[in-house]
């Protein structure tokens, strides 16, 4: 071996079982895109084994149950997702046992459906125009007829509570000592800026905390609050959403997770992003940086860019990543990149005489 040659040192021990490997991502420094003068990281939580930030959650919520006792040994569990609390949960239950019965707006990309199958999972997609409050009541249906364990992400407590006991602390142990001046999210139940909103305000009360939502759905940028029911559900859809192509934000209502996050200041300032934008900065940061992220992932480091622009120099951002680019395949995020050669590969393989296709 050169001496030269990278080496690595492993875990220091073997894991008892693929949920022990959720969480704890890794802050990544962005190298070629940054400005100059800013430190700007990302934290891809795409490192969890089911390539989503999900996963912390969707492990909180059946060990929460279990604790709790409101989930039993061989009980099913049906949930509400726009797909990767879908994924999280069917490889949680794929790992303890429990079958799962996901219910999923037809929208969303295909790559979900095949994955969550793929984990044992079943799959009921409900129609477009019931939106998410949709998918939403057909669990709740679910639920309630079978006598099934519904692991309502968009209010339960165990969802904000894994961010402040995870990701937050993963990011105060990652910055400890260093500057933090902004960190920027998005959100789908609010889970991410509530949870680790929480510890920020306490532990790093400097660190400014940007949050974005879909331009088409400005909910939030709308001052108008969300009409719920007893048990903290969206009783209607926001009069502010429309349909936005940034999967995994911005549901037809504000959850009652993110209603913390609002009624607490827990963000600092709200901009808008569209789904070109996130789109043109997700595949940017794969072509420039490596990176394979999600269209959330570009469209929080759209603004992630946008608070650089204007941050004083010497200033450390940090941007959630909450996906992997893979998951996006069947979708516009990809429609540039064929299957078959393009012109300049074409060329490329006319130039030498062998091995050509015909
Ligand atoms: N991006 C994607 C792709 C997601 O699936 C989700 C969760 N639905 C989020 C962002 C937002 O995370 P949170 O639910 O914690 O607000």
């Amino acid at each position: 071996m050169h001496p030269d040659t990278r080496t690595t040192t492993g875990h220091g021990h073997p894991y008892d079982s693929i949920l022990e490997t959720v969480g704890n991502t890794p802050a990544v420094k962005i190298n070629r895109l940054a400005p100059e003068g800013i430190a700007l990281y990302v934290k891809p939580e795409f490192f969890n084994p089911g390539a989503s930030v999900k996963d912390r959650l969707a492990l909180n919520i059946i060990e929460h149950a279990e604790r709790t006792g409101a989930l039993m040994p061989g009980q099913t569990v049906v949930e509400a997702t726009s797909g990767n609390t879908g994924i999280g949960l069917a490889m949680v239950c794929a790992a303890k046992g429990y079958p799962l019965v996901i219910t999923m707006v037809e929208t969303f990309s295909i790559e979900r459906r095949k994955l969550m199958r793929y984990l044992g999972a079943k799959v009921v997609l409900t129609p477009k125009a019931e939106k998410g409050i949709g998918m939403v009541r057909k669990a709740q249906e679910l639920a309630k007829e079978n006598d099934w364990f519904l692991a309502s992400q968009f209010e339960t407590e165990a969802n904000a509570d894994i961010h402040e006991a995870t990701t937050a602390r993963e990011i105060l142990a990652d910055f400890k000592g260093q500057r933090l001046d902004y960190w920027v999210t998005g959100f789908g139940t609010g889970g991410t800026v509530t949870g680790v909103g929480r510890v920020l305000r306490k532990e790093r009360p400097e660190t400014k905390i940007i949050l974005s939502e879909p331009d088409l759905a400005p909910m939030l940028g709308s001052g108008e609050g969300q009409t719920r029911n007893d048990d903290h559900t969206p009783a209607a859809s926001h009069p502010a959403w429309q349909p936005h192509p940034i999967q995994g934000w911005s549901p037809d209502f504000i959850p009652h997770v993110l209603q913390e996050a609002i009624d607490h200041h827990l963000y600092d300032e709200l901009y808008p992003v569209s789904g070109a934008q996130g789109m043109e900065w997700a595949q940017k940061l794969a072509k420039e940086e490596g990176i394979i992220t999600g269209i959330s992932g570009g469209s929080t480091f759209a603004i992630a860019m946008e608070v650089a622009a204007k941050a004083e120099a010497g200033s450390t951002i940090l941007c959630m990543l909450p996906d992997t680019g893979e998951r996006y395949l069947s979708t516009p995020l990809f429609d540039a990149f064929g299957a078959d050669m393009n012109d300049e590969e074409t060329t490329i393989s006319r130039s030498t005489p062998g091995y050509q296709l015909g």
